[in-house]
């Protein structure tokens, strides 16, 4: 682990160095002060691993960093309920076009529904809804779990209601802002 701001060290970010500043790099260690060089790449690779509160404070736009967690493999799509369409609903295309909500059905079951807007919207008959680009915050987050609570309370939640609530869930975790929030290191 490098010790940064050392008392002997300089630390430099930035792009890629001039030949003008790689000369005044080479000059530093060559009086005895070593240097650390941090460029754009290096601290790309550094912003997935970094804390919650790390990113919000020095982050204006959280939402704009997009799937870390695809980039380290592992990501799981979650795919739109409507069976015609399949498309991605977390995918950075996707989000500001996407949704949850509730189906009440003849028998009086409600349903768990994710999807494009497009293809469920109509389906969600249920007056509470959440837009995926909203319920991605951690704080609007918690706020959706307690309405899915309350609504699975006064409602006959139908069999697959918690299997679709959990895999809107999983899902949003990969998506969540700010990233890394309750991962345990
Ligand atoms: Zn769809």
């Amino acid at each position: 682990m490098a010790n940064f701001g050392g008392p002997q060290q300089r630390v430099l970010a930035g792009r890629l160095p001039t030949t003008a500043l790689k000369r005044k790099l080479i000059s530093l260690e060559k009086v005895g002060i070593d240097v650390i060089e941090i460029y754009l790449d290096n601290v790309l690779d550094i912003i997935p691993t970094m804390m919650g509160f790390t990113l919000q404070k020095y982050f204006q736009r959280p939402q704009e960093m997009h799937h870390h967690l695809a980039e380290a493999g592992g990501y799981k799509p979650l795919q739109c309920m409507n069976d015609e369409c399949g498309k991605d609903i977390i995918s950075k295309e996707r989000i500001p076009y996407s949704l949850a909500g509730f189906y009440i059905d003849n028998e009086n079951s409600i349903h768990f529904l994710y999807g494009c807007k497009s293809c469920v919207a109509d389906y969600c008959t249920h007056p509470y809804w959440a837009e995926i680009g909203q319920i991605r915050y951690i704080e609007q987050m918690l706020g959706w779990r307690s309405v899915v609570d309350e609504v699975a309370v006064q409602n006959k939640p139908s069999a697959d209601f918690y299997k679709h609530w959990a895999l809107l869930q999983e899902a949003i975790l990969q998506i969540q802002v700010p990233q890394g929030w309750g991962r345990w290191i």
